[in-house]
């Protein structure tokens, strides 16, 4: 069969088991398969896909259509540009932590520093400050020790060397240590939120998503406990849901910060403080 015929027959089982974007969902599992870019399919589409090729794209399409993220199947996530190895030890990097890093990159306005990244999962938010701040020094902690290995394995593939990965339950593995800047992307969901049953959270490890009965558990210890990690004058920026902007300031304001403010992601909700 041809590429783009295999292609549309793809996306049109994608798109009856409920894949919100089954032609991209095919397309990235036929290009991972064949070792091409994805707009090489564009030109090829009359090549006929070798059996052995065929019986492995057909694998990972049945994998989709019963639910699993295409990030888990190819085992790769591109954020911040950075091509990133996935497991299903960590939440995947998404578009809108990327807000996250453009606001921690602009408070960042020193030539030198260090940022920690509390809970970096595939070290994404580390790994995307790295790049741009070469200058700095950047840790990145991980309660799960598997999410650590991953992270130094996306580390050396990139080849950044400003970067060093711990395993830390929060600051446990840190002693007295302080930074310029904090950023954490911590678990914000509340434990009952039907979200979690919907679309790629449902394969994701809950530890990285779910924060007790409100969802603002980790983000209420955060706020305390990064205070004695601060350098005088520094910053400490966190992700939260849509609706959390307003309790994450007054948890902030308790804990003594000031000069807060929220931030809107691309789709202009308040979701970095
Ligand atoms: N934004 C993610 C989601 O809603 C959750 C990320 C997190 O809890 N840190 O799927």
């Amino acid at each position: 069969m041809r590429l783009d015929t295999l292609l549309v027959r793809a996306a049109e089982r994608l798109s009856e088991s409920g894949s919100t974007s089954p032609r991209l969902d095919a397309e990235v599992l036929l290009a991972h398969v064949l070792g091409v870019d994805r707009t090489w399919l564009y030109t090829w589409g009359d090549k006929v896909a070798p059996s052995g090729e065929r019986a492995r794209f057909e694998a990972l399409v049945a994998a989709r259509t019963e639910g699993h993220p295409v990030a888990y199947l190819i085992g790769e996530r591109e954020f911040w540009g950075l091509p990133l190895a996935t497991s299903s030890h960590t939440l995947i990097p998404r578009p809108d932590t990327e807000t996250l890093v453009e606001i921690t990159l602009r408070l960042a306005d020193t030539a030198e520093g260090r940022l920690l990244d509390l809970g970096t999962g595939t070290g994404a938010i580390a790994l995307a400050f790295a790049k741009e701040r070469s200058s700095w020094q950047v840790t990145g902690i991980d309660r799960v020790a598997e999410a650590v290995a991953l992270a130094e394995t996306n580390a050396e593939r990139l080849g950044m060397a400003n970067v060093r990965f711990l395993v830390s339950d929060w600051f446990s593995a840190l002693g007295s240590e302080r930074f310029e800047m904090i950023a954490a992307n911590p678990p914000y969901i509340a434990e009952n939120d039907p979200h979690l049953r919907q679309g790629d959270v449902r394969f994701e490890p809950l530890g990285a998503l779910v924060a007790g009965d409100d969802g603002l558990a980790d983000l209420r210890h955060l706020s305390r406990a990064a205070w004695s990690h601060l350098v005088p004058g520094g910053h400490l920026v966190m992700e939260h849901g849509h609706d959390q902007a307003a309790a994450v300031c007054e948890l902030l304001e308790g804990a003594g910060y000031v000069e807060i403010g929220n931030y809107r992601d691309l789709a202009g909700q308040e979701r970095v403080t």
